[in-house]
């Protein structure tokens, strides 16, 4: 029969890889928790008017890369979601979250997007985000920069730097806007397809591009740093002091302008050059228009999402990857039959006091030699293997042995197995 296989671009996370993902998952956890953040889960499937007005018409995720279709039952035009902010500012307006005054949000999931499948690029992969709602000043800004720092350290990530930029106000970006438009027409006969067009639709992100070829044209636009007003000048250097404050290294990048339509004042990247040509692992900024945009009271709001594939990649490369756990500490051997009965009692009375406990079943259904066994119980990393065979069950009792350090076999009454194994467990 043909096989079925994954689609292209959209990874299976295995066994082996699951160490990995469940430390940088807990240091997540430390990390929100460390700051007042709170968790916040919306679905996977969104309208696609949700993205359109969200991220923007003329931004390459809602211009070619949404996985959108129709539901078939009613017609209605549906998205799997490709990033996560659009979403979550819904559900802040949809919940009245922010009623009450501010709020400190993270994320964390499964994300789509048609790109071409590459190294730190897949059509699924995984993001963890936080959004900090209806704060308006340069402190959060520094703060959740401050907390992407804490994580990379925490991660033992090495060579990642940050770039930052100031986007301004809509204002400022106007007059920047029509300097770009003029610079840009100047030169259309060099423009790429894309530029070209989005000349006219969004000339800022053109600045974006991504082709080599319109790099040194792009060089030599007019920056919009140079077209900022007092306060948000203002904005960016209380945000660049209270980074030195804390000895947060940053490179200004006046080209920064991120992929997303609705950013203004503060934007930043974390960059490593270990990964090629996917060397953004994080990346953020204020969006104050959004909330309103989306429907909502307007607050100011600002955040970042971090590509956790390329965090893992990065901790391989760092080599901070945590070792791998053993599966379980005790592995219970026996031979069927009333063995097998007494096995499964004390497996889970074990497993009842906290001990991690893999009783063994023979791939065949049939008992297998306890030589056998013991191979598997080796393999499974645990330290500890528990032998319940005929002779032993006759007098109520089973053979304790240490796995790894003396090897030491010894008959223990199975009333009493609880505290020999954490006897055995502690000694180690
Ligand atoms: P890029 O410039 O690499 O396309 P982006 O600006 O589209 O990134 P964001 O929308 O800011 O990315 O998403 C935040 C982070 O999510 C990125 O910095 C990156 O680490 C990760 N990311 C984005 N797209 C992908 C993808 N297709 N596969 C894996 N990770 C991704
Ligand atoms: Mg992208």
């Amino acid at each position: 029969m043909q096989k079925i296989s994954a689609i292209r671009g959209m990874n299976d996370m295995l066994p082996s890889q699951s160490a990995a993902w469940l430390h940088l998952e807990r240091a997540l956890s430390d990390l929100t928790r460390a700051y007042g953040y709170e968790a916040i889960r919306t679905p996977i499937v969104e309208s696609t008017a949700l993205f359109q007005r969200g991220i923007g018409e003329v931004t390459d995720i809602v211009e070619k890369e949404m996985y959108s279709f129709e539901d078939r039952l009613n017609g209605e035009q549906l998205t799997l979601r490709p990033e996560g902010t659009a979403a979550i500012v819904r559900a802040v307006i949809e919940h009245n979250l922010i009623y009450e005054g501010p709020k400190r949000l993270w994320y964390t999931g499964p994300m789509f997007r048609h790109e071409r499948p590459q190294r730190g690029r897949y059509r699924q992969f995984h993001q963890f985000g936080i959004e900090a709602l209806g704060f308006a000043g340069p402190d959060i800004d520094a703060e959740i920069i401050l907390m992407g720092q804490r994580l990379w350290d925490e991660l033992g990530l090495k060579g990642v730097r940050l770039e930052i930029n100031s986007l301004g106000q809509a204002d400022e970006r106007a007059a920047h806007r029509s300097a770009l438009v003029s610079y840009f027409t100047q030169y259309q006969s060099q423009l790429d397809e894309d530029s070209r067009r989005r000349l006219q639709s969004n000339p800022l992100r053109i600045l974006d591009s991504k082709n080599p070829a319109m790099q040194s044209l792009i060089e030599g636009a007019p920056k919009l740093l140079e077209f900022l007003g007092k306060e948000s000048l203002q904005h960016f250097e209380t945000l660049q002091s209270l980074l030195k404050a804390n000895n947060i290294p940053f490179k200004i990048n006046p080209r920064l302008v991120r992929g997303l339509d609705y950013y203004n004042l503060s934007v930043f990247e974390w960059i490593t050059d270990a990964l090629g040509a996917q060397g953004t692992i994080a990346g953020g900024g204020r969006y104050d228009p959004l909330i309103e945009r989306m429907g909502g009271k307007p607050a100011p709001a600002c955040g970042w999402a971090m590509g956790m594939e390329r965090v893992i990649e990065l901790m391989g490369i760092s080599e901070s990857l945590p070792e791998t756990e053993p599966v379980c500490d005790v592995y219970v051997l026996h031979q069927g039959g009333e063995t097998l009965t007494q096995a499964l009692i004390a497996a889970e009375s074990l497993r009842s006091a906290g001990v991690d406990v893999i009783l063994h079943c023979p791939p065949d259904g049939q008992s297998s030699s306890f030589k056998s066994q013991m191979k598997k119980a080796d393999a499974s990393g645990a330290q500890l293997a528990l032998i319940i065979g005929p002779d032993e069950l006759a007098r109520q009792e089973g053979q304790l042995k240490d796995l790894r350090g003396t090897g030491e076999q010894r008959a223990i009454p199975l009333a009493g197995l609880l505290s020999a194994v954490i006897d055995a467990l502690v000694d180690r």
